[in-house]
């Protein structure tokens, strides 16, 4: 097997983002410094064009399987530095093929030159190569349509990479370079997801539940804090909120006719999660909702329970069907911790024919025969905070902001 020493990244969507490249190149190199942790002989060396990271004898294949996770990663391009002269690349590309044996019987050799002071051109140095490795690894033929091997060289100016090919990565926009959103996360498989897609815009997620012990068990929070976990993998820290909520239900159950008590607690929950939002210094609400079947999720209902805010409410999966939405959280390994038998802090009061189109001003009637916004500051107040992170050091920004 080739043991490869560097590893060039590309950016990908951070190309289209001229002016604000430098910034995202910043953010990059540090989440991948810290996904990378484990490895910590690798060097990155971030330039505004790509990244090229040397592995100084950490496994490729470990360090690819953690970089290729990371949002604003386009590809990876594992490869062999060698002196940008024409001599140093013939012997690099013929180690590099006699290295891959067998299972290589057809190549073809591109070349990108960044260096125009090379002495070649690209069709010249590929036609060098390509004759050196014809002559000296036996037996090899060339096949410009399909071949086995399509040996890159790029010709810098302080260096020449040699790689056989490119493996795609996630993409996106490195998270931390788009703000901060609230996510409210209900154990389900829809919210995970939703905050998925949204970090893999660039956005900062730290995570709201509610729960209502003792109807909610101690099982119910734990399947959520697993899901905050995954979560953070990619964020390399996240917080979690956990709102209690049973007073306020029970509140709700006692004061609002059944028919309306989905729409006033989930007009509740926003009111609290926006709350909590300002004191983050967050700028967004995300939400699993899905346009669809279930009472709360009509546009009449999104339309009353919008009313409580005007911060923005992201709704990544608004039209997705849900055997997509289940395949990401396949591929997220969400989706098994999201099956998982629970009881819902919304399911658990949850009336036998909930309106599909409440209307906001039979809301506000059945609103004002109680006060609940001293319930809400407790509740607010009462909020207890989790924190994860693999980034080592105390998270002590966070709780100078409550
Ligand atoms: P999910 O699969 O995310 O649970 P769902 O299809 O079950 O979604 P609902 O139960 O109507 O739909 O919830 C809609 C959205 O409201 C959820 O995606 C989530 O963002 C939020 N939500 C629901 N319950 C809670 C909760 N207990 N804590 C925090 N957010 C919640
Ligand atoms: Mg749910």
């Amino acid at each position: 097997m080739v043991n490869y020493d560097h590893m060039i990244v590309r950016y990908g969507e951070i190309t289209l983002k001229g002016k604000n490249r430098g910034q995202f190149v910043k953010q990059l190199q540090k989440n991948v410094k810290h996904a990378i942790k484990a490895f910590p002989a690798v060097k990155i060396d971030a330039r505004y064009e790509r990244m090229v990271l040397t592995l100084n004898g950490e496994d490729y294949h470990a360090v690819l399987e953690v970089v290729r996770k990371i949002f604003g990663v386009l590809s990876l391009t594992p490869a062999l530095r060698t002196a940008p002269d024409l001599d140093s690349i013939k012997a690099t590309a013929l180690a590099y093929a006699v290295e891959l044996g067998d299972q290589v019987k057809t190549f073809k050799v591109e070349t990108k030159r960044a260096d125009k002071n090379f002495p070649l051109d690209s069709m010249a140095c590929s036609r060098e190569v390509g004759a050196h490795l014809l002559i000296n690894r036996q037996p090899l033929s060339v096949d410009v349509h399909n071949p086995d091997l399509r040996l890159l060289v790029e010709i810098k100016d302080d260096a020449a990479y040699i790689s056989g090919k490119t493996e795609k990565a996630v993409g996106g926009l490195p998270i931390g370079s788009g703000g901060r959103a609230m996510l409210m996360l209900s154990g389900g498989i829809d919210s995970p997801v939703a905050g998925y897609m949204i970090m893999k815009r660039g956005v900062e997620i730290e995570c709201v539940h509610f729960e209502s012990p003792p109807y909610t068990s101690s099982r119910a929070r734990q399947k959520v804090v697993d899901l905050a976990e995954i979560l953070s993998h990619q964020n390399g820290k996240m917080v979690l909120h956990i709102v209690p909520f049973t007073e306020i239900q029970k509140q709700i159950h006692d004061c609002i006719p059944d028919r309306y008590s989905i729409t006033v607690m989930r007009r509740i929950m926003i009111r609290i999660v926006e709350a909590l939002r300002k004191r983050r210094e967050a700028m967004a609400i995300v939400t699993g909702e899905n346009l669809g079947q279930v009472a709360s999720q009509t546009l009449e209902s999104m339309y009353t329970i919008n009313e409580v805010t005007n911060t923005p409410i992201l709704r990544p999966l608004i039209s997705m069907d849900k055997n997509d939405i289940i395949a990401i959280a396949r591929e997220l390994d969400t989706f098994d911790i999201s099956i998982r038998p629970y009881e819902d802090c919304c399911t658990i009061f949850k009336p036998s024919s909930p309106k599909t189109k409440p209307r906001r001003e039979k809301v506000h009637q059945f609103e004002d025969a109680f006060d609940f916004e001293p319930m809400i500051e407790k509740a607010v107040q009462e909020t207890e905070k989790l924190i994860f992170s693999n980034r080592g050091k105390k998270e002590d920004a966070l709780d100078s902001l409550f």
